[in-house]
Order: C-alpha cells, then sequence, then structure tokens
C-alpha cells in the first residue's frame, strides 16, 4: 500500500490562524527547526500497478484542495475527472468533514461512514444539501463496528482494498454534544488491508485512552497514531485554554499514561504520530520530546510524507 500524509496537523493546523503560542511564532518567522503544516488527511492507494491507480481519502480537512494541489498523485487526467475513488471519514468534526463541502463541484463522491456520522452531517444539516445537485452526486456506504468492508469507488468499482473501522474512545463532535446521545459509532479508528498483498496500515487518530489497544495494533505494517498533545496540561501550561488534553479526547505522547509508554512494545514495523497539534514540542527539531519520540523508534508525519508498506 500506498499512504500519503495530505496534512499531520490537528484542527486548526500548524499555524494556526488566532494562535500566537512560541511554536506558531516561530513558523511564521520562518525558524527552520519548525514546519508548516496543514490538518489532519490521509490519500492511501494500494501498491502501484503502474496504472495511475484510485485514492482513498482518510477524513477530508477543511485544507483539502490545497492539498490535492500539493500531491500531483490526486490531480485530474481528463478535462472532468478525479482519482480520488471514495472518503472513509473517521468521526464529524469539522475538522474531518469541512473538506466534502470543497468537493461540491458536480463530482460524484463515495463515502463511508458509520451510521451515527452519516446521521449528524447528513440529516441534521440543510448545508449538506449542497452535495445533492444531482441524486448520485453523494452515495453513502455504511460502516459497520468491526465488520471488514471492501472499499469501492462509484459504481462499485474495487478499489482491491477493505477498511474495518473499531471504535476509539473519543467524543462525539462540538456541534452535536447534547444533541444526539454518545454512540461508540462517533468515533472509529481505520483498519486498511490490502488483502492480495497481506498489507495492514492503522490510522488513529483521534484516541482519549489506548490502554487495552495495543493487541489490535499488533502486526500493522503502518501505524499512524494520534498525535495532538505530548502533555495533558499542554494548553493550560501554554495559556491558551483551560482544558487538558482528555478534555479534548486525545491520549498526550508523554508522561507515565502517555502513549510512547503505552505502546511501547507493539509490534507495529512503523510507528508514527500524525494529527499533531500547533502547540505540540514535538514539532520543534531538536527539541527534548521529539528526540523521545524518535529514540523510542516512532516517526513524525509532515505533509506530503509518504508511506510505501
Ligand atoms: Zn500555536
Amino acid at each position: 500500500m500506498r499512504a500519503l500524509v495530505l496534512g499531520s496537523a490537528a484542527g486548526g493546523g500548524f499555524p494556526q490562524w488566532n494562535c500566537g503560542c512560541p511554536n506558531c511564532d516561530g513558523v511564521r518567522r520562518g525558524d527552520p527547526r519548525l514546519l508548516a503544516r496543514t490538518q489532519d488527511s490521509v490519500a492511501i492507494a494500494p501498491a502501484s500497478t503502474g496504472e495511475p491507480g484510485g485514492w482513498t481519502l482518510l477524513n477530508a480537512s477543511p485544507d483539502i484542495a490545497a492539498q490535492i494541489q500539493a500531491n500531483s498523485a490526486l490531480h485530474p487526467r481528463a478535462r472532468r475527472d478525479s482519482p480520488i475513488r471514495s472518503i472513509v471519514l473517521t468521526n464529524g468534526d469539522l475538522d474531518h468533514t469541512l473538506g466534502l463541502f470543497s468537493l461540491r463541484e458536480s463530482w460524484p463522491l463515495v463515502l463511508y461512514a458509520t451510521d451515527a456520522v452519516r446521521q449528524g452531517l447528513e440529516e441534521r444539516n440543510a448545508v449538506f444539501r449542497t452535495l445533492r445537485r444531482f441524486p448520485t452526486q453523494v452515495t453513502w456506504k455504511r460502516l459497520e463496528l468491526g465488520r471488514p468492508t471492501p472499499l469501492e469507488g462509484e459504481g462499485g468499482a474495487p478499489t482491491g482494498l477493505t477498511v474495518e473501522a473499531r471504535p476509539l474512545p473519543g467524543k462525539p463532535p462540538v456541534h452535536l454534544v447534547g444533541v444526539t446521545p454518545p454512540s461508540p459509532e462517533d468515533n472509529v479508528g481505520l483498519w486498511i488491508r490490502d488483502p492480495a498483498r497481506g498489507k495492514l496500515v492503522v490510522y488513529a487518530t483521534a484516541v482519549s485512552r489506548v490502554d487495552g489497544l495495543q493487541d489490535s495494533f499488533d502486526g500493522a505494517d503502518a501505524l499512524l497514531l494520534d498525535g495532538t498533545f505530548w502533555s495533558s496540561d499542554e494548553l493550560v501550561a501554554l495559556g491558551l485554554s483551560r482544558a487538558r488534553a482528555e478534555d479534548m479526547a486525545h491520549a498526550p505522547i508523554g508522561g507515565d499514561g502517555g502513549t510512547l509508554a503505552a505502546l511501547a512494545r507493539v509490534r507495529a514495523k512503523r510507528k508514527i504520530y500524525t494529527h499533531i497539534n500547533n502547540s505540540n514540542p514535538i514539532l520543534l527539531a531538536g527539541s527534548p520530546e521529539e528526540r523521545a519520540v524518535l529514540d523510542a523508534g516512532w516517526e513524525i508525519a509532515h505533509d506530503k510524507m509518504e508511506i510505501s508498506v
């Protein structure tokens, strides 16, 4: 499989428009130790067969148009065309769904989501009508928890990959808190397989706890994990917010209870932190936190990172 990291930042991006934290200030000043990043999204395809392959997007970030422009594999090859065959949504957060509305130019979209995510987007949202200009503009495909589903493009064209959604501890999107009852379908991780080649990529970019998850990450050829925050009190210590990492449903990387310690023995060939908040000190090359992550055998995603497994 090939995975292209289209965006490696958490919601808000890096720099974030209204943030003057040391990282955001530094990247605006052109500090060479810092690299700007767009908001979390990945494109995935089977290993190249020599043909222009079909791609599946994992989430549609608000930066999707710029991300497509920045990655020539996603450019059209005809007057009206897109090599993007389908889009899988891990939750209904605007960070992961707003990009759908930037793909509204009368092109059929095949969207994979749990019922809870689909309902939150489609049934409670008048704006979604902009994606109903013609009857087949959006084809929904249901993600059932724990059941591998073939990833298909328009008309059922196979991509060669399967996706299995598994519930991850998280939270419903901000705009649905108190509106709909919480559901295990609100927030999922994706286990994406290329059955022909026996490859597995796991994408889990919003998870509030990882205890009990190690076994399910074992055997991955690549694990893309929630790297939003280094510490629980990161935003509090910087004076940016009163929310702790766990309040925002993101397990921190560092510390005794962090994912670095909890997943030290996970057997994945490549372990990659992505969905990195702009406040996270691992973004600063040479920082002790960056060192700790790299020394533990993890990688830190950046935009346009290409992962071949
Ligand atoms: Zn910032």
